[in-house]
């Protein structure tokens, strides 16, 4: 009141009236500064989001092409690769839908089939109105439209006029139609990517996307989706063929022994599960020989593919034609029992004798040999085995003949094997730990009592490698299993018997016994040994023959071989300074044999051999060590070796 008073009543209230004027310019100016901070705010909230947003966007795509790559790493089938990333586009991605469809041509001309597609709402009513099932759903692109220019200038396509695009590629769809595909969904524009991978893909991909603007980073989002298809589909048709040449014969194109190994595991036990029976045909060009030194080498090659050319010509979709060696071909005639697959074979051999092999002046045959799984036996290695025989027994006939397989007449090199195992482990006749032994024994007794088809020879070779391993840890994985391919090849190229060929399996799975008879510290020594270790090394054929194998029964023709196989052609070898052609070929065959792993393997004191080193320096060992036609032999066998 005193105030009031002293500045009179109007000067109050202009004052008052200031006053107050000043609060508000200054609340109206905080208020500003507030709405600016606002405003700010909402800027900065906004933009917060769209990079949030881009970053999981690119966090995504990152997750989705790690998958991609991995998938692709693993070899996965081609479908599953598209079918994550048309997924993830739809799914993680929020486009509307996404596929990718592949050039074709059919009756009414240049079509595309989609390869990889979402089964959903979208496509629902695309196909009900179409009138076709998601698999036989085709676009029909006009000449100049969008589809053909994409895919033929190989540019991005972007559609806003989605019904236009509708009418114009799918057949037979009027304007309403067009509406009902499009109603409902949200679809604001359609994105199409060209997919070019040489002469082996052509199409699109293609993104219904629910925004209207296509911004430059989406668009190089969805370029990298599209160069993955094409990284995808050049990497599966790499594979394919990689897949392809590590199981055909380059010669033939008939399959390579390897495939044709594993085809008759599977084959077998498929059969015994179908209780079915299947045949094994073996065939073998007669005088190949003859024919590469009389015509020249392309001459017999031109025989080899003609032979490979009747086989394919009389083979039914599901046999299966390999070219197992050389001029040796095996067919698996799934179904079929012994009296069909002579039937096939005589056909085979009619065939082959009337072919003609252009430029060659006489005409080719074949020998072959016939054997049925089931109604002969039930053990694959057994079935080769009587095969062979059967088709060896074609060649000393007279050749240019079928021979059905004789399993009375079987005596198996690895029952004798087998039998030779047993003793030497149940007998203890080798110092050998107890429950490893204990372990073979049972591989081994499972193998007398089992018919189940699996493969004995690998039984076998498995032991051998683990008694070897017992005093020399460095055996190489598969070194048995080598070791007979090789000398199998080398003795065959000698044209040795079979019965001798028998006998050399048996003596490479035994050859170095003696070893587990000499002391550890000598064998493991990683330097180089004194002349007196050496001499204790060299005991080894006879400790074998002497200690080991003397006892075990059918020994008696493979202990020779055994003993000899360190004696050298000029008479510098061990035990018994044998020469010449006093030492069996198959010694002999054991010793180029076990020289040449020896030199191809790894030794602590030593360089490891290269194949041409260690074929250069067996060459340089010609009538010092091996005779002539051993080295000739062994240079052929090499080469088929390698190609196994
Ligand atoms: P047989 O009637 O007893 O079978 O006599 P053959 O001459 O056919 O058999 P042998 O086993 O004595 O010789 C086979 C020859 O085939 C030796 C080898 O050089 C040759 N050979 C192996 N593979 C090929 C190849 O791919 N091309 C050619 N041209 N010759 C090959
Ligand atoms: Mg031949």
């Amino acid at each position: 009141m005193f105030i009031i008073k002293a500045m009179g009543i109007f000067d109050w209230i202009n004052q008052s009236a200031k006053n107050l004027k000043d609060v508000e310019s200054k609340i109206s100016k905080e208020n500003k500064d507030v709405y600016e901070v606002y405003q700010r705010n909402v800027v900065l909230e906004r933009e917060i989001a769209q990079r949030t947003e881009e970053l999981r966007l690119a966090n995504q795509t990152l997750l989705t092409l790690e998958q991609v790559w991995d998938m692709m790493n693993s070899s996965r089938p081609l479908s599953s690769v598209l079918e994550t990333i048309v997924s993830s586009l739809y799914g993680e991605f929020g486009y509307i839908y996404s596929f990718i469809a592949q050039k074709q041509y059919d009756e009414t001309g240049i079509c595309y089939s989609l390869k990889t597609y979402l089964e959903n709402d979208f496509s629902d009513k695309l196909i009900k109105i179409a009138n076709s099932s998601i698999y036989d759903f085709k676009l029909y692109p006009p000449e100049n439209g969008i589809i053909e220019n994409t895919v033929k200038k190989k540019e991005i396509g972007y559609y806003i006029n989605l019904k236009d695009f509708v009418k114009e590629n799918i057949k037979n769809v009027n304007e309403e139609e067009a509406d009902i595909i499009l109603e409902n969904n949200n679809i604001k524009t359609l994105i199409v990517f060209p997919i070019t991978v040489q002469d082996i893909f052509s199409g699109f991909l293609s993104v219904f996307s629910p925004r209207k603007e296509l911004k430059d980073d989406e668009l190089s989002f969805l370029n990298l989706f599209a160069r993955q298809i094409e990284l995808a589909i050049t990497i599966a048709n790499l594979f394919e063929t990689v897949k392809k040449q590590a199981v055909t014969d380059h010669l033939t194109s008939l399959f390579n022994r390897r495939f044709f190994e594993d085809a008759l595991h599977r084959e077998a036990t498929r059969s015994l599960r179908n209780k079915q029976p299947f045949c094994l045909i073996g065939l073998d060009l007669d005088h190949l020989k003859r024919i590469n030194d009389t015509y020249g080498h392309t001459m017999g090659d031109k025989a080899i593919t003609a032979i490979a050319e009747v086989i394919n010509k009389n083979a039914r979709s599901i046999d299966i034609a390999s070219r197992y060696g050389g001029e040796e071909f095996f067919i698996i005639l799934p179904g079929i029992d012994a009296k069909g697959a002579l039937i096939a074979a005589e056909r085979l051999r009619s065939s082959i004798e009337a072919a003609k092999v252009d430029g060659l002046p006489e005409g080719i045959t074949a020998s072959l040999g016939v054997a049925s799984f089931m109604e002969q036996t039930t053990n694959i290695d057994e079935l080769f085995e009587i095969c062979d025989k059967a088709m060896y027994s074609s060649k000393q006939n007279g050749r240019n003949r079928v021979t059905l397989a004789d399993i009375d007449n079987m005596t198996s090199w690895q029952d004798i094997a087998i039998d030779a195992f047993v003793d030497i482990l149940s007998q203890h006749r080798i110092p050998f730990n107890k429950n490893t032994a204990h372990d073979l024994l049972q591989k081994l007794r499972i193998r007398q009592q089992d018919a189940s088809g699996l493969s004995t020879q690998e039984t076998l070779y498995s032991i051998s490698d683990t008694i070897s391993k017992s005093y020399f840890p460095l055996l190489p994985e598969g070194s048995t299993k080598n070791k007979v391919c090789l000398a199998s090849l080398i003795a065959k190229r000698l044209n040795l018997a079979k019965s001798e060929i028998d006998k050399l399996k048996i003596a490479l799975l035994l050859y170095d016994i003696g070893n587990t008879l000499i002391p550890r510290s000598i064998l493991k020594k990683p330097s180089s040994l004194t002349q007196k270790e050496k001499e204790e090394i060299k005991k080894h054929p006879i400790l074998g023959t002497k200690e080991v194998l003397k006892s075990v029964n059918n020994m008696q023709d493979i202990i020779p071989i055994i003993e000899q196989h360190h004696e050298n052609w000029d008479g510098s070898g061990y035990p018994g300074n044998k020469k010449g052609k006093e030492i069996p070929v198959t010694s002999q065959i054991i010793l180029i044999v076990d020289s040449y792993f020896a030199m191809t393997s790894y030794r602590p004191y030593r360089k490891v051999y290269n194949v041409d080193e260690a074929v250069a320096e067996i060459k340089s060992n010609i009538n010092v060590k091996y005779s002539p036609e051993l080295v000739e032999a062994f240079g052929y066998a090499i080469e088929e070796y390698k190609k196994i």
